[in-house]
């Protein structure tokens, strides 16, 4: 681990002023420290960020919950509210990670969290344009197997790993960020942003912003919904393939249907041409079939990871049985 200055925040003011392009906001740590430990993460300063009054969860105005962004990742799952008005987040958090992990694991630093491409994790592999850009891409022709098959680009086929962001994603949920110039609201689609020529930006934050927060809408899909995620091993694994569901059924058809995939992109994937084909459709099974085969339109799979393609539609038409049922 490098040298660096440690600075402890007490108020969101003072640490929104001490942020900045080489300075990273420490909560849990949970990824941070690990990245640091390895250099893959060289930042000049720390800001320590776990004691400033952003670990409750609130009601909206117009319906919705606020999660703070020191919210845990156990104490949001376990939240009744979350539990009964958004299960699908509630599982998608419960699916991820170990339960040490997620007692310390928080909301904002979720949402933060770096691909586990091994060419990222580890500096002895030279080629990794988003860890040193201009370097070149090591799982292009190398071990791409956990790799993107949707949005890559030459420079970068990394995948996101979260599974709440996954769900957020389905829930068009709101990211708030402060900074010195003030307060911005970051809808879930534009957050996180696919690798194009500038691999090493993961997000669309500006340097030194913070995020306060995440906002869910009052409509929580908590009669219909689901979170299904496909991995190597039962538990303690990230994604190969995840699906979240969303719908809105009205005698039998569906008024509106959200599908977002993990697994498969840079980012949490809307599968927009999949929720088309649902919007107005009966609940029927082969609805769900034919919609599902679409997701994954477009795809370019590597070496390793065209099972994904396979995959995929078999995760969302399972992920829209089970969001069926669940009322
Ligand atoms: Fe680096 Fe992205 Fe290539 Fe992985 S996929 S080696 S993160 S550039």
């Amino acid at each position: 681990m490098n040298p660096f200055a440690y600075v402890r925040a007490e108020r969101v003011e003072d640490a929104v002023a001490a942020g900045g392009a080489d300075v990273r906001f420490l909560a849990g740590g949970t990824n941070l420290v690990d990245l640091m430990k390895n250099r893959v993460e060289q930042p000049a300063a720390i800001v320590d960020i776990t004691r400033l009054p952003l670990a409750r969860i609130v009601e909206t105005q117009d319906g919705g919950l606020s999660i703070g962004a020191l919210v845990t990742n156990a104490d949001c799952a376990n939240d009744a509210r979350v539990r009964t008005r958004y299960p699908l987040l509630s599982r998608a958090l419960l699916s991820g990670a170990s339960p040490q992990l997620r007692n310390m694991a928080t909301t904002g630093g979720n949402l933060l969290q770096r691909t586990r491409c091994g060419y990222f994790m580890d500096p002895a592999f030279p080629a990794c344009n988003k860890r040193s850009p201009g370097s070149g891409c090591g799982a292009l022709d190398g071990h791409n197997r956990m790799h993107a098959i949707l949005g890559a680009s030459p420079q970068c086929i990394a995948t996101h790993p979260s599974d709440m962001a996954v769900a957020l994603a389905a829930l068009e949920a709101v990211v708030v960020v402060r900074s010195p110039r003030g307060e911005r609201r970051i809808p879930m689609e534009e957050f996180h942003r696919l690798p194009g020529d500038r691999p090493e930006r993961d997000t669309t934050l500006a340097p030194g912003e913070l995020i306060v927060a995440v906002e869910l809408p009052s409509a929580g899909f908590a009669e219909r919904s689901a979170y299904l995620k496909v991995r190597d091993r039962a538990s303690y694994a990230f994604a190969l393939v995840s699906a979240a569901v969303a719908l809105d059924v009205h005698d039998g058809t569906i008024r509106e249907a959200r599908v977002a995939l993990g697994g498969v992109a840079h980012k949490p994937w809307r599968a927009r041409e999949t929720e088309r084909l649902l919007t107005g459709a009966r609940l029927d099974a082969d609805v769900f079939a034919r919609a599902a085969k679409v997701c994954v339109a477009g795809a370019q799979p590597r070496r390793e990871n065209a099972f994904k393609i396979e995959l995929a539609p078999r995760t969302v038409e399972r992920a829209l049985q089970l969001a069926s049922r669940s009322a």
